[in-house]
């Protein structure tokens, strides 16, 4: 059960969340996708040619490590639309790389849930 405490956690998280900030408008963004779950921008330091986050606009997930059963059709929705975007942004046939960064290690530096859809260039494996 979610407490009031933490609902008003979960409003201070979204006040000062930049993903949040450009889902409502308030910070600009530079939309190629949008439907009802979920917006994609393109990533304002891209590592790639085509660099595009898909973020689901409610900030309820800080990462995978969050996700319940309760979510799975979210995030089926968020792969399913990679691909869809990859098709938009023209590099489906290519190639491109769909990635979540989960926690520290990983290098998650937002922390609300997106996934990256990397590609227009040869992508290496390993990643870093
Ligand atoms: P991650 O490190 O996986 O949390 O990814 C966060 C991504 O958000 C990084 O690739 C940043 O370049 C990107 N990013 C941060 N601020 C903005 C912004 N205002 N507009 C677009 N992308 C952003
Ligand atoms: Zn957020």
């Amino acid at each position: 059960m979610i407490i009031a405490s933490q609902i008003k956690n979960m409003e201070n998280m979204e006040q000062s969340c930049i993903f949040c900030s450009i889902i409502a408008g308030d910070v600009p963004g530079e939309v190629v996708y949008h439907d009802d779950q979920m917006v994609a921008i393109k990533d304002a330091n891209p590592q790639a040619p085509v660099h595009v986050l898909l973020i689901p606009r409610e900030h309820n997930l800080e990462s995978l490590n969050d996700a319940s059963k309760l979510d799975v059709s979210l995030l089926g929705h968020l792969l399913y639309t990679a691909a869809k975007v990859a098709n938009q942004m023209d590099i489906a046939e290519s190639g491109y790389r769909v990635v979540i960064n989960n926690a520290e290690a990983a290098g998650q530096s937002v922390p609300h849930l997106h996934v990256h859809v990397l590609g227009g260039r040869h992508l290496a494996w390993p990643p870093g």
